[in-house]
């Protein structure tokens, strides 16, 4: 997707405020009806049209009809837009430079910041796995830019950025994290390749157990990375690695722990083995809370993710990796019943709230609440992340 950072150069007071007021609006309807622009946007009825107008020209936002009115929502350049208005805004984001990666579900760019020096910006795009394979889903997986892929998109880079910032305080070799609004994150740029692309390396043996090294340390401080592969993991000319992607990062409290640690020990095995002909006898075992010595996990739970937030992003995420492996349409919706319904994904009703995002720039916190699911039983591991058992009786 492409990012049109030149669109923030030539934008005035009342498109701003236009696209707030719908971003906003978002939060309780699906589609923005003009009378709650024009009071969200303390602007006058008769005048925004000609913004709106403007405002769906430069495809920052789109119409549309339901059976009731015609309305607006945000797409994702909107989104972008006021993400980069509000990072540039804190002084985090200054230019906006070459794409250098297309992620699975991100685009990576090169910025440059208020102090001229050079870091990184990463939007998720939560969605573009469904995009591709689910066509006839109900509402809430329709294949065009719905709200619902943007608040997901936004839950997965509050998850990621919490996690960057607990990891580099504790001296992990991750990206230093700069900055975080809505989908967006700002870290360090990183002079490094993907493992992926890296066809020899002088002692295959040392990155190996430095590799493994990782994976134990960070057990040890109660965290398994979850997806600990040669995509994830950078590498500089020195050789010393460096771990990027954590949005799917579970506790070693989390029932399916050792599953999740032998992968990630799998996946390192298996690549050194295909692509440096690389094997050891060696390897780490899973051992819960033998030598725990740090909290990690509980630490960004308290970083402000909610319960609920983490649960809603979770079951999204598992739901888009069960449609990526199954490109065909499926007969039936059983596997969505865990999903969050659309009214549990928008924002609560929160007039005052609202106020207050006008004036912040649509600093947003979605309201927490207990999750209930009655077929279910639900815990959480120290970070939040559910195991749902689904009731027999
Ligand atoms: P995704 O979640 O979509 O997999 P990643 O965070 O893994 O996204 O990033 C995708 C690619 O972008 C990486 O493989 C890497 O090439 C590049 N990249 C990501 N973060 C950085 C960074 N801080 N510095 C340099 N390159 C990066
Ligand atoms: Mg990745």
């Amino acid at each position: 997707m492409k990012l049109d950072a030149k669109a923030l150069r030539y934008m005035s007071t009342e498109d701003f405020r236009v696209l707030t007021a719908i971003e906003i609006g978002s939060r309780n309807h699906d589609i923005v009806p003009a009378t709650l622009i024009s009071q969200l946007s303390h602007l006058r009825s008769g005048g925004i049209n000609k913004f709106i107008t403007d405002l769906i020209k430069r495809k920052l936002i789109a119409s549309e009809s339901s059976s009731k009115y015609v309305g607006y929502k945000l797409v994702y350049a909107g989104y972008d837009y006021l993400a980069l208005k509000t990072l540039s805004k804190r002084g985090s984001v200054a230019s906006v430079g070459n794409q250098i990666g297309v992620g699975k579900e991100s685009d990576i760019f090169v910025i440059a910041g208020d102090n001229d020096e050079q870091a990184v910006l990463k939007l998720h795009r939560l969605g573009r796995l469904s995009f591709r394979n689910v066509k006839n889903k109900r509402d809430y997986f329709r294949p065009d830019q719905s709200p619902s892929w943007m608040y997901m998109s936004r839950l997965s880079a509050m998850k990621e950025y919490a996690f960057m910032q607990v990891l580099h305080e504790h001296g992990f070799p991750v990206p230093k994290p700069i900055d975080q609004n809505r989908h967006c994150i700002v870290m360090e740029l990183l002079d490094a390749h993907p493992l992926r692309q890296i066809e020899k390396v002088g002692e295959p043996g040392k990155l190996y157990s430095e590799l493994m090294d990782l994976i134990v340390r960070l057990a040890k401080h109660g965290l398994i990375h979850g997806d600990f592969n040669e995509f994830n993991i950078l590498v500089r000319d020195d050789g010393s690695p460096i771990l990027i992607d954590f949005p799917q990062m579970v506790s070693t409290s989390h029932a399916n722990a050792e599953f999740y640690f032998n992968r990630d020990v799998d996946c390192i095995r298996t690549f050194f083995k295909r692509r440096f002909g690389y094997e050891s006898v060696l390897y780490p075992k899973f051992a819960l809370d033998a030598n725990k010595e740090f909290d990690l996990d509980v630490q960004v739970a308290a970083s402000g993710f909610t319960k609920k937030e983490q649960s809603q992003l979770e079951a999204f995420m598992e739901s888009e990796q069960t449609e990526a492996s199954n490109a065909a349409p499926h007969s039936h919706d059983e596997e969505d019943e865990d999903l969050p319904s659309d009214e549990e994904i928008v924002y609560a009703d929160d007039s005052e709230e609202d106020e207050r995002d006008m004036d912040g720039l649509g600093e947003d916190d979605a309201s927490d609440s207990d999750d209930s699911d009655d077929d279910y039983d639900i815990e959480y591991d120290r970070l939040g992340n559910t195991i749902r058992r689904k009731r027999t009786c």
